[in-house]
């Protein structure tokens, strides 16, 4: 791909919802940085131009919740081709959860995973570190070192925290060093380790039922430690109707908390787990579950009234080998980098009431503000992290021609609407569509 240090994108919808930005404009990039952005007639300039007409500008998007499976399940994702599938949807940054193995949970681990993150050099990798100590939930990881090391946020995906004091020391010392906690919110011992949401469909198909108390208490837990501790406070995957309540009036309440959503937590019920042969589909299992029409329609509700800010993959691969042993047997998880902005446009945008800036605004502005991270805006000076969206492109979804190593979607030969043709880290095209091209409008 062509680079050069200086050059406009010219005729694009800039959406940037740091700056309440929305309008026909254009962008200069110079040395990686964002030189100007304005609204209206690009001005003279004697460089390259990036045509944009009929596509949406904005900060790069930015996924916060990603397995990119390294080390230990390199067969499932690497960090390369987890980073090609970041970039091929639209990502210019992404955060790894810790639930690798070994877990992501002292310095060497971590600053080996960021070093070769950026080596990769596609988009930006971030880690979140577990909490405690092997995911175990029992002694605290040495935080201030781990911060020290880059880490953005703490969690042991995968698993909530279970004991009490265990996650209010977890609590205190992450107000202390000024990092988020971001939980995994689960009491296994109430939800049982069920394998699809407690409902009418999981008992027809007389399954092992997912209770969602188990969500819901451990939410309700932490919230109580948040009042005590004031420590910053963000959900993971939330999928409840009840967790989402709790966290509308946690934030009425003024607590330091926010949550995120997953595209199929929007799209997708219990229901839907069983394919046309009556059979449950092992891709559509993850952790938590796709739950009922009414969690559904509150995840959506809280995305369109700001209770839910973030819109996230929770990218999750697994091998087909794995996937195939059956629904009881098959891991929890699902793929999304590819899929997720076409599928949250599908879910909030198409059916009205939502536009691109909101849409911009969760899965980019949002998740940058929240943990700390660079990008998220067009400000002057910031690092030129762009996507460049065709809103209007029909394309259709095809596992097969994923670029993660994994295949396990439920959304497989789905219809959709509005796809990212290119992603541009730090004034460099890591990603262009085939349907696109670099310069396109170049005069000279
Ligand atoms: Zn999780």
């Amino acid at each position: 791909m062509k680079n050069s240090p200086e050059y406009c994108i010219s005729g694009a919808r800039v959406i940037d919802p740091s700056a309440s930005t929305d309008g026909i404009g254009w962008l200069r990039v110079h040395n990686g940085t964002i030189a100007e952005v304005g609204l209206g007639a690009m001005p003279a300039f004697d460089g390259p131009v990036v045509t944009g007409t009929g596509l949406i500008l904005c900060p790069g998007l930015i996924d916060i919740h990603v397995h990119l499976r390294e080390p230990g399940g390199e067969h499932k994702e690497t960090l390369e081709t987890g980073c090609q599938a970041a970039v091929a949807g639209g990502f210019t940054t992404v955060c790894c959860m810790p639930n690798t193995t070994p877990a992501l949970d002292n310095i060497e681990i971590v600053k080996d995973v960021l070093q070769r993150g950026a080596a990769i050099d596609l988009c930006r990798v971030n880690v979140i570190a577990a909490a405690t100590v092997g995911r175990q939930g029992r002694e605290l990881v040495d935080m201030s070192a781990l911060k020290d090391a880059g880490v953005v946020a703490f969690s042991d995906d995968g698993d909530g925290i279970e004991d009490d004091d265990v996650c209010r020391e977890v609590m205190k010392k992450l107000r202390e060093i000024d990092r988020p906690l971001f939980p995994h919110c689960e009491f296994k011992m109430i939800s049982k380790r069920g394998v699809m949401h407690a409902g009418p469909t999981c008992s027809r198909m007389g399954l092992l039922g997912y209770d969602p108390r188990g969500e819901e208490l451990m939410i309700q837990r932490d919230l109580r430690m948040v009042l005590e501790t004031a420590t910053r406070f963000h959900v993971a995957h939330i999928s409840t109707a009840v967790g989402v309540g709790m966290i509308f009036r946690a934030k009425q309440n003024g607590l330091p908390v926010s949550t995120e959503v997953c595209p199929h937590h929007l799209l997708l019920c219990d229901e839907d787990v069983v394919g046309a042969d009556g059979k449950p589909d092992p891709n559509f299992k993850m952790s938590p579950p796709l739950r009922s029409r009414d969690d559904v329609k509150a995840c959506i509700e809280g995305v369109l009234d700001g209770t839910i800010e973030c819109i996230v993959t929770d990218h999750a691969p697994h091998t087909a080998d794995e996937k195939q042993a059956g629904f009881m047997d098959a891991p929890m998880g699902i793929v999304g980098l590819e899929t997720s902005l076409a599928c949250a446009a599908k879910a909030l945008i198409w059916p009205g009431g939502f536009g691109w800036p909101d849409l911009i605004r969760c899965m980019s502005t949002n998740p940058a503000r929240i943990l700390g991270l660079e990008g998220g805006t067009l400000q002057v000076g910031e690092p030129a992290d762009i996507t460049l969206i065709d809103p209007g492109r029909e394309w259709t979804i095809r596992a097969d021609a994923f670029r993660s190593k994994a295949r396990n979607t439920p959304f497989d030969s789905w219809q959709v609407t509005g796809k990212a043709v290119a992603t541009i880290v730090g004034g460099r095209p890591v990603y262009l569509d085939d349907s696109f091209k670099w310069f396109a409008g170049q005069t000279r």
